[in-house]
């Protein structure tokens, strides 16, 4: 009998490695921010994404039990990040002439998708922002009531200063404003105080009428309720902290999402949780992901150097090939991301594949593995280390598939019976082999081969078969 290590993460909060320690014995609550549903979600976004989910698996193989709540943002995300600029769902609707609410559920299905691509465990509950306004409108009532907050033309805002150890998540009493930074104060009375509510009349003008010096104002909203005596939307910060407490209770143990989101959202989702509860802390774990970079930049739709899924699936990757590059660096270090670096990983993935399909006759699972195994899972995650503890067990044929199904359950990488993925060939392929059926068909044999040259330069292979053209990833 071997003894591993119990599970420990670094916790923001802390500033520490710390040992695992839930509320409720072996019951975890989980909250991970997702995605803002205007547009598609990029790679960069799945990164924080997988972290949700090794996060959630390596808390199970512990004998964990987790319910993990997902957020779905359909309002009140506004395209500065703060609280000025256009509601992203309603750029995202206006953009497409399509009403808010079908935009959400166009993307909010899109992301799902990509989820069971990526071999991401669903979240116990989906909890979407349009579905949930009388839980946000109770907690905004709740902070006017204990006396939190003040009204400006432009909303209900949260007086920050009222606050004594806000911003503790990120020491931000230690932090100066950036060099250069300004802050829009509008009507604001303090530097960090934020919109709880934002009121539709006053609209936002559009930026292009405001710089030619028009005074119209932005269209009208297509989401808006009645509440605190006028027309309005929820802030942005609000929907975090009403869901999570409506389905976790009103302190839970572990909170997720990318580092950008740790200095201004989860420090307002704090300051609003502890300020209705008067319960410190309201999260006992704060876990914060890396970026993922393209061109040494943070992956970013602001910047335009994004790809999706559905991208690299067309250029013939497995998206799991993506999941395993994510695996191979630790989360909380940023990690570049390259076609090259990609092809390396799939190549690692189905070499890993390979040797699982492969294992030699009875190979006997040695205990060791797995407790190096554990002790690396259980060491804040270290999962390029587990990985390097697996592929050493298969070289030296120290491991069997029951061990390797088991480990699986944490990698989810289907390292056993890799599923038969559609390849996806994209038009540009698809067009060269219909010229090649039409020139198979007028017996032209020279411009069929060049053809299949010009389809292999694109990465794809041809087999001529009794049913026609078989087409392979090469
Ligand atoms: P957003 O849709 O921008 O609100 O982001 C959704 C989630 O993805 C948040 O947890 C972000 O922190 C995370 N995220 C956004 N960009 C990146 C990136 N380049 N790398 C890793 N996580 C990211
Ligand atoms: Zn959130």
């Amino acid at each position: 009998m071997t003894l591993s290590m119990p599970f420990h993460i670094y916790n923001t909060l802390s500033r520490k490695i710390e040992e695992f320690s839930p509320l409720h014995g072996k019951d975890v609550g989980m909250y991970s921010c997702g995605p803002t549903v205007y547009d598609f979600t990029h790679i960069g976004n799945h990164r924080t994404n997988i972290l949700s989910d090794i996060l959630k698996r390596v808390l199970k193989y512990n004998g964990f039990k987790v319910n993990h709540v997902m957020n779905i943002t359909d309002v009140g995300h506004l395209t500065d990040d703060g609280d000025s600029g256009e509601d992203k769902m309603e750029k995202g609707a206006a953009r497409e002439g399509k009403t808010a609410e079908q935009v959400a559920d166009f993307y909010t299905d899109a992301f799902k998708a990509d989820l069971e691509t990526l071999n991401i465990l669903e979240p116990t509950t989906w909890a979407r922002a349009t579905e949930h306004i009388q839980d946000q409108i109770d907690q905004v009532q709740q902070l006017i009531d204990k006396g939190y907050t003040y009204e400006t033309p432009d909303g209900i805002y949260m007086d920050t200063t009222q606050i004594s150890d806000y911003g503790a998540l990120v020491e931000l009493n230690k932090q100066d404003l950036l060099p250069g930074a300004r802050v829009d104060m509008a009507d604001k009375r303090n530097q960090h105080d934020f919109a709880l509510w934002k009121w539709s009349e006053r609209g936002e003008r559009h930026p292009e009428s405001a710089a030619a010096g028009k005074g119209s104002h932005h269209p009208k909203r297509q989401m808006e309720w009645d509440a605190f005596g006028r027309k309005g939307f929820p802030g942005w910060h609000i929907e975090c902290s009403a869901m999570a407490m409506k389905y976790l209770g009103e302190q839970f143990d572990l909170h997720v999402g990318g580092i950008d989101l740790s200095r201004v959202h989860h420090v307002n989702e704090i300051a609003q949780a502890e300020a209705v509860t008067g319960k410190k802390p309201w999260v006992t774990y704060w876990v914060h992901g890396e970026f993922l970079l393209m061109n040494n930049e943070k992956m970013a739709k602001s910047i335009g150097n994004l790809l999706t899924i559905s991208a690299l699936r067309e250029k013939g990757f497995d998206p799991l090939a993506y999941r395993y590059f994510v695996l191979q660096a630790h989360y909380r270090k940023q990690l570049n991301f390259t076609i090259d670096a990609l092809t390396a990983a799939q190549h690692g993935l189905e070499n890993l594949r390979s040797h699982v399909a492969h294992l030699p006759g009875n190979p006997a699972a040695d205990p060791l593995v797995r407790e190096q195994f554990t002790n690396a899972i259980n060491d804040d995650l270290n999962m390029p280390e587990a990985l390097a503890v697996l592929w050493t067990a298969l070289k030296e044929d120290r491991i069997d598939l029951n061990m390797i199904v088991e480990f699986d359950k944490v990698l989810g990488l289907k390292l056993h019976n890799p599923d038969k993925a559609p390849l996806i060939i994209p038009q540009e392929v698809q067009d060269l082999l219909s010229e090649r059926t039409a020139a198979r068909e007028q017996q032209d044999w020279a411009k069929s081969d060049q053809l299949r040259d010009d389809i292999a330069e694109l990465g794809f292979g041809v087999e001529d078969t009794g049913e026609g053209q078989r087409v392979v990833k090469v």
